[in-house]
């Protein structure tokens, strides 16, 4: 056990988890009504092992098999709640469906539907939120919602994916071009509560409380447009692996 490890991480987690209080304090918002997601892709288990060891209980992956050996190697000694926050391939969602407590990132019907069939077989329902490419670059994933004129189109697909019993939609997730300046971000966390309230105009009886938006650089911008979940790697469990 790298005791100087789990030190360094937890007092990095401990001013993240203050800096994300007072954001909360100075927008006029509960604290609480914000949860922290701890951002582990291309960690080494020791990594992981630390940040559990500093008190982290919820956990964000982007790869299905990383996480899933990592998820195996740690049940026995912590209980994790495990997001998965990356593109899911189809052939990927029964690992995902089966081992993952929350999915950030749902980007198409096609995977909306091998998820829900698998949790069928599995016997559960996973709560997901919808991604939304809401910054129009090509390299990312998500429902295309750059453009307000075209957020009427999205709708048949919304529709169907609120229809599958096995899944929970539960909100809204984006990752906005990336900036050096928080600043930059804000544009683009706005547009994804203005498609939240959207949503929320057209398919009332669903739930659409959750926006899982800001990441290290750009946290505290997001809780102001109020992010209820942030996912923040680099800030405290420090920067990854090469792939
Ligand atoms: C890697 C990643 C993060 C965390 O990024 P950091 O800059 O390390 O905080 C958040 N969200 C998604 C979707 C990611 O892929």
């Amino acid at each position: 056990m790298d005791q100087t490890l789990v030190t360094a991480i937890g007092e990095r987690y401990q001013r993240v988890l203050a800096r994300i209080e007072a954001a909360a304090s100075a927008a006029g918002r509960d604290p609480h009504s914000v949860r922290l997601v701890v951002v582990t892709k291309a960690q080494p288990l020791g990594v992981v092992r630390a940040a559990l060891q500093a008190g982290v209980r919820l956990l964000g992956e982007n790869y299905a098999e990383e996480a899933v050996e990592k998820i195996n190697s740690l049940k026995e000694e912590f209980v994790v709640e495990w997001h998965m926050i990356g593109h899911v391939q189809s052939r990927k969602a029964e690992l995902v469906a089966r081992h993952f407590d929350w999915v950030h990132s749902l980007d198409s019907l096609k995977l909306a539907r091998r998820l829900d069939s698998f949790c069928a077989q599995a016997g559960r329902r996973l709560p997901v939120m919808l991604e939304f490419n809401v910054g129009g670059e090509e390299s990312k994933f998500g429902f295309p919602a750059w453009d307000e004129h075209a957020w009427p189109a999205l709708l048949p697909e919304v529709e169907a994916i609120l229809q599958l019993p096995h899944l929970r939609v539960r909100g809204l997730m984006t990752m906005p071009p990336l900036f050096d300046q928080p600043e930059q971000s804000r544009p683009y966390f706005r547009r994804l509560r203005r498609l939240q309230e959207f949503l929320a105009g057209r398919f009332p009886a669903a739930d659409w409380s959750e926006l899982s938006m800001g990441t290290s650089l750009d946290y505290e911008t997001a809780i102001q447009e109020g992010a209820t979940f942030v996912r923040i790697g680099t800030a405290i469990v420090g920067p990854r692996l090469p792939r």
